[in-house]
């Protein structure tokens, strides 16, 4: 990469049309990288065509995850974990709407000139739309999940051309990956990075056919997310809300709609994020909150006075569960929903909790999406995964095919 001294030979390339085949071919998630003209660093900042999380922990936050320490190698590098809500959450936020605030708070005292988010086209709710936001309205008019690959990178040229210089970036993990190997690229004097978990998303297309095969009324869904309890919980525009456990998912229909991306992708916990903001490693209800350094510690204090918190705890254990599911995810089973529902039922009384049920979640993903690399991209395995995912994986007994 060119450093900022030297002219930055990215400015002559161009960024590619929307629906041209990128790099990473199927792999793409769509982060927008490759909309710009910073596509000219593809090869080295796609989270896809060159996994690097460990160097790049190391740079945004002084050191690599260290591995002989479990907390650290499922959850990232980390100064502090906890569980927080908003004490008057956000009407109509995701959950309680911490990320919004403190992207508010941030542009409020100035500390940022534009923030980074995604709001949704007018004619769709879910079809999502990247902004560079410079008021309060327009970051709450991007609040709630766009459960869709979502293109955050494509306003990066924006940067340049609007000369600013202290930006706060919301954004899942692949993006910050790529907007991390770019960063010193970018001409900024100071960038925040607040992430989120993510998992298993769709392109549009995927999360219509999500809706339809799982929701009663899928056109009124104006927010889903699968909970703590075992639950897919959908809300509608009329405030009611549908749950449907996830032990009666239709595996079969549902296999093929998440992105070929997710399907490869050990970023679940966004490593590269100053703050990461997420609900999984947190009891029902409360949102969980990993500072990851000294800014993300900083971006935390500033709405502090505005959250209930309490310590984060774990109960239970996922083993069993995270190893019954690998073959029973292979021959696509689906249960009855009466039967759904009792183990729904059983599992939320006496299941994992708190960090177990993060655990839970992030084994039963990494060792499908190990099975998925391994199957269909057998020459990536070894270098797109991750130290911190083989020994999340080496954990369980895996089928040899
Ligand atoms: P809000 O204040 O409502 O703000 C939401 C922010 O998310 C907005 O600023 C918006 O710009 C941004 N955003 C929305 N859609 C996207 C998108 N597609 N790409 C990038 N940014 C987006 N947490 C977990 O613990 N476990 C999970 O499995 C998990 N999966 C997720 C999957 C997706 C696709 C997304 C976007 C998030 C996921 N999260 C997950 C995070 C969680 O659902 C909440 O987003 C988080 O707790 C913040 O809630 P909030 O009320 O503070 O956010
Ligand atoms: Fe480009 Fe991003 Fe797709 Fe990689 S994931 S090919 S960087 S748009």
């Amino acid at each position: 990469m060119t450093s900022l001294q030297e002219p930055a030979k990215h400015l002559k390339a161009k960024g590619m049309k929307p629906g041209g085949r990128r790099p990473a071919k199927e792999l793409c998630s769509e982060c927008g990288l490759c909309d710009t003209y910073y596509i000219h660093y593809v090869k080295e900042a796609c989270a896809f065509l060159n996994q690097q999380i460990a160097e790049l922990e190391a740079e945004a936050h002084g050191r690599r995850r260290n591995l002989d320490n479990w907390d650290d190698v499922y959850f990232g590098v980390h100064q502090d974990m906890m569980q927080a809500k908003k004490k008057q959450p956000i009407e109509g936020a995701q959950w309680t709407g911490i990320v919004s605030t403190i992207a508010i708070e941030m542009l409020n005292r100035g500390l940022v000139e534009g923030v980074v988010c995604v709001q949704n086209s007018k004619e769709d709710r879910f079809q999502p739309q990247p902004v560079i936001a410079r008021t309060p309205e327009e970051i709450l008019a991007a609040k709630v999940n766009k459960p869709t690959l979502s293109p955050n990178l494509s306003i990066l040229e924006q940067i340049q051309q609007s000369n600013l210089k202290k930006l706060l970036v919301i954004g899942v993990g692949c993006q910050i990956q790529a907007l991390r190997a770019v960063e010193k690229e970018l001409g900024l004097e100071k960038l925040y990075v607040l992430g989120t978990p993510c998992v298993d998303n769709v392109t549009r297309a995927g999360l219509q056919k999500f809706l339809e095969t799982t929701s009663k009324s899928p056109d009124t869904v104006v927010y889903y997310e699968f909970m703590q309890d075992f639950r897919v919980h959908f809300k509608h525009e009329d405030g009611s809300v549908e749950t449907v456990p996830f032990f009666g998912l239709n595996t079969k229909e549902l296999k093929n709609i998440f992105a070929p991306s997710c399907l490869s992708c050990f970023d679940y916990v966004n490593s590269l994020a100053d703050l990461v903001v997420g609900y999984m490693g947190a009891t029902f209800g409360w949102q969980w909150i990993v500072v990851r350094n000294e800014t993300g510690q900083f971006m935390l204090d500033l709405v502090r006075d505005q959250l209930d918190t309490q310590p984060v705890i774990a109960q239970g254990n996922r083993k069993q569960a995270v190893q019954q599911s690998i073959p029973a995810y292979d021959k696509e089973v689906t249960l009855p929903m009466w039967a759904a529902k009792l183990m729904g039922v059983v599992i939320d009384k006496i299941g994992p909790r708190g960090l177990e049920y993060a655990r839970f979640s992030i084994d039963s993903h990494f060792t499908r999406n190990y099975l998925y690399v391994k199957r269909n991209h057998p020459e990536k395995l070894d270098a797109h995964v991750p130290d911190f995912a083989k020994k999340i994986v080496e954990q369980y007994h895996l089928p040899n095919s």
